[in-house]
């Protein structure tokens, strides 16, 4: 009994840290994507690990930072932007990957 109290883990703390890290990683992979690309890279690949990790959620104004596939974050010049039958199509010219956003309506009643 002793010991399992000891060895609890503190959940709210470890996923409060995880997702400090994540938001942080993310932020370092903007402020790194024009100097160092493979870096930058790195970063969203770690944010993306811990995330999983600890189950936290990014956001979708972060995930739109970055290529879902080969996880290098969007630069210009190395994305394209497409607006088509309601929904925006970024195209990422490092592997390919298209991703689509639909555009949604704002729901008034709904805060965030
Ligand atoms: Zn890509």
């Amino acid at each position: 009994m002793f010991t399992a109290c000891v060895l609890r883990r503190d959940k709210k703390r470890e996923s409060r840290i995880a997702r400090e890290r994540v938001f942080y990683l993310i932020k370092r992979a903007e402020e790194w994507k024009n100097i160092d690309y493979e870096l930058a890279r790195r970063y969203v690949e770690l944010a993306r690990k811990i995330a999983m990790r600890y189950r936290v959620r990014i956001p979708r104004e972060l995930k739109a930072t970055y290529c879902k596939k080969c996880l290098y974050p969007y630069k210009a010049g190395k994305f394209r932007v497409r607006v088509r039958k309601s929904r925006v199509i970024i195209t990422c010219l490092n592997c390919g990957f298209e991703r689509r956003i639909p555009i949604r309506p704002k729901r008034v009643n709904r805060k965030v």
